[in-house]
């Protein structure tokens, strides 16, 4: 199956259904809500109804991006209340990244799986996967050229968002020529590109500022000066009256120490509970640590949960981060 068959089989998919189910992953990012979102305009467009769905509440920095208030915290009255025939998962590498409620969508209903994760396991009825897109919503961008639609400004919008976000405000390693020549075509219909940056990376909460502070006394190194962290436990936030997704972007401050080439975020969702982010700077892929403990990602970029204490769970990936360095 080439790439370009999938587009075509994805433009067929959404041209063949009526009433979709949109989902993207929990904890959702500003390209997982963008996606979600630009999916939205994309059904509209087409006379199609939909219901978008998270399991988790969208962050409310990411109440820019157009249609964010239509996506609802998922509930399983939606599967009995409402009859839909298709699902539509952006930016999910694998069943489980959508949340528990993947059991009661998953195998019910044909399934179209637009994602850039290379560790995407191709769960859809249609996948179309492109781990050279810099975003998902890159990838929606290109399948508006297959299905032919009219460009509008709250759609440009959502892909605009998503490639904001995924690239780091165009400085990550995925930002390529393609990306800054979609961006152009993007500001060119209208997006205050100075207004997102602003409102999406500039722009910090009291809470988010009081986490910094907190974050930074946890901060640790190894020796060598190759591997650091971060460690945020429940007791922290509450201290700060902070959320988890205040913590966006705190694995960069290890990361962007010279001389790092691991740096990992320990966030302690429960007492056997640990999320961890891992970010490289190009040498070590971290996916393979992450897919190790049952996550994925990107190379540069990548996270899994592990259900072991805090302190174990600190152990065992610094231990396997120290060997993924040394490769
Ligand atoms: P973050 O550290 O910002 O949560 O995630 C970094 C990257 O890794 C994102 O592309 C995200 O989708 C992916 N990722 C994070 N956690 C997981 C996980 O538990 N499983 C998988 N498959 N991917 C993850
Ligand atoms: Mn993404």
């Amino acid at each position: 199956m080439t790439l370009h068959s999938s587009f075509k089989e994805a433009a067929q998919f959404m041209t063949d259904h009526h009433h979709f189910l949109v989902i993207s992953h929990v904890n959702p990012d500003g390209d997982a809500v963008s996606s979600t979102c630009a999916i939205s305009y994309m059904l509209q467009a087409m006379n199609k109804t939909y219901q978008l769905v998270n399991q988790d509440v969208i962050p409310n920095k990411l109440s820019v991006i157009p249609n964010a208030d239509q996506v609802k915290v998922w509930n399983e009255d939606f599967m009995t209340l409402q009859p839909f025939d298709a699902v539509i998962a952006v930016d999910c590498a694998d069943q489980m990244r959508m949340g528990s409620c993947h059991e009661q969508i998953i195998g019910k209903l044909p399934v179209l799986n637009i994602d850039h994760h290379p560790t995407n396991d191709a769960y859809g009825t249609v996948n179309i996967i492109c781990p050279s897109a810099a975003s998902t919503t890159e990838i929606i961008y290109d399948l508006m050229d297959v299905i032919s639609l009219e460009w509008n400004l709250p759609l440009a919008t959502c892909i605009y968002i998503g490639l904001l976000t995924d690239t780091g405000g165009f400085r990550y390693a995925n930002t390529t020529a393609k990306v800054m020549q979609i961006a152009s075509h993007l500001i060119s219909l209208g997006i205050d590109a100075h207004y997102f940056a602003q409102a999406l990376l500039e722009q910090m909460t009291f809470s988010q500022i009081q986490l910094l502070k907190h974050a930074l006394t946890t901060l640790t190194f190894d020796d060598d000066g190759s591997l650091g962290w971060i460690t945020i436990t429940k007791s922290d936030l509450s201290l700060v009256n902070a959320s988890f997704s205040d913590s966006e972007g705190l694995v960069n401050l290890p990361r962007n120490v010279e001389g790092v080439e691991v740096a990992v975020l320990f966030k302690q969702y429960g007492d056997d509970e640990i999320k961890i982010s891992l970010r490289s700077n190009g040498k070590a892929d971290v996916a393979e640590i992450a897919s190790y403990f049952g996550g994925g990602g990107h190379k540069n970029a990548a996270g899994a949960t592990l259900h072991t204490s805090l302190e174990k769970a600190t152990l065992t990936v610094l231990e396997k981060c120290r060997q993924v360095i040394q490769k």
